[in-house]
């Protein structure tokens, strides 16, 4: 409606314009040599008009022949940059549909288009990793650590493969690049973390998790491998309280303790132990290397009345009075253990022994949380999948003890 009320307007306009100039009086007569035209005024304004007309028109498309072959180059620059783009994207999916080859054809196209841009060079190196060209794909990572923007993804490429290949060394170099590239990446901060628990550096592995089955794993390693009493104390003491119901760590909190001259607070800190979770670690812990047989069943004693008929505080006492040559009172607790839970087999063997039978070793053993590996001494870090505060005592098959 707008529009047809400007369009009206302006046909009016033009209109009393036209009809103006048609009405003007008088004649134009110009002189050129020889010649001498004359005409009426309104013809001449007419021509006037028609000249300038012409003129701009040539103008126009001189001004464009003279633009002509650098607007073709940014045209030609343009569609270039748009296959390119293209090629980009393609590639991208291809990398994310696990399609080695399109994804290389792609990078290479985008190459050859683009020319080696950062995102060119991140979907080559992606591209030639997804294709097993390790040599190729470490190469144009190495090239991307060069882009100020991009050089994260290079470390990261970087790091990945040489985790991959098992060479801590380098591993480590492009670890420390990407944590400077990108500072706090929690990506980095989990391989950092896999490649201390590869090369069993507890303290370096402990300040990257916050983790507390992971953290009272290492800080009870910690507290044994620091050669600073003081430091094992203060590791033994993180590990408690990541997680008290660890009994190396309680374990390892006691031997601090000694080792600070403390004996009556690691016996302390045993006994606590014991009444929350007591465990032949404990025990073994608790009794003086120099004891006698007799001497241990009278200690085992003060250990177990701190959990009182605990099947583990029954098979203590069963296992002392054993050992001690007190077939009555072993009797007395190897039943009471068996009635107070203790299937695993410990109990039968005591009773076993009692009557003259063979013992039966023990089936408990430490067993990895994630892969399932068994061993008899307790690990921070799983030997079989280097994950760490993953072992948990048990017989392998079956639920926690
Ligand atoms: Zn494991």
């Amino acid at each position: 409606m707008l529009r047809a009320a400007k369009f009206l307007i302006l046909a009016a306009v033009l209109l009393a314009l036209a009809w103006w100039v048609g009405s003007l009086p008088g004649n134009v007569t110009a002189h050129a040599g020889p010649y001498t035209i004359a005409t009426s005024t309104p013809a001449a304004l007419l021509l006037i008009f028609l000249i300038t007309l012409l003129f701009t028109i040539l103008l126009r498309v001189l001004g464009g022949i003279r633009h002509a072959p650098g607007s073709f180059s940014a045209w030609r620059g343009g569609r270039r940059a748009k296959l390119g783009d293209i090629a980009t994207q393609r590639g991208l999916v291809a990398l994310a549909a696990g399609d080695a080859t399109a994804a290389r054809a792609e990078a290479g196209r985008a190459k050859k288009l683009l020319g080696e841009t950062p995102l060119v060079l991140l979907l080559t190196a992606e591209a030639a990793r997804l294709a097993g060209q390790t040599d190729e794909a470490a190469a144009a990572f190495q090239r991307l650590t060069q882009q100020k923007e991009m050089r994260y993804l290079g470390h990261r490429g970087l790091l990945r493969a040489s985790l991959a290949a098992h060479d801590s060394t380098v591993a480590q170099k492009h670890a420390l690049a990407a944590e400077e590239a990108y500072p706090g990446a929690t990506w980095t901060r989990a391989r950092r973390l896999e490649l201390a628990l590869r090369e069993k550096d507890y303290t370096a592995a402990l300040a990257l998790t916050h983790e507390p089955a992971e953290v009272a794993a290492l800080a009870t390693a910690a507290s044994y491998t620091t050669p600073n009493p003081h430091r094992a104390l203060d590791y033994a003491k993180q590990a408690m309280k990541a997680d008290p119901t660890l009994a190396p760590a309680i374990v390892a909190l006691a031997d601090a303790l000694n080792g600070r001259q403390k004996p009556r607070a690691a016996r302390k800190a045993l006994l606590a132990g014991w009444k929350t979770t007591p465990h032949p670690l404990i025990a073994a812990a608790w009794f003086a290397p120099e004891a006698t047989p007799l001497e241990r069943a009278q200690d085992a004693a003060i250990l177990a009345a701190a959990n009182p008929g605990h099947a583990e505080s029954e098979l203590l006492l069963a296992q002392t009075a054993l050992a001690a040559n007190l077939p009555g009172e072993a009797k007395r607790h190897a039943e009471a253990a068996l009635a107070a839970g203790a299937t695993d087999g410990r109990a039968q063997s005591i009773l076993d022994q009692l009557a003259g039978k063979p013992a039966i070793p023990s089936r408990l053993v430490w067993v990895c949380d994630s892969c399932h590996h068994a061993q008899a001494e307790w690990a921070a870090i799983c030997p079989g999948c280097t994950a760490a505060g993953t072992m948990r005592w048990k017989a392998p098959g079956t639920a926690l003890v």
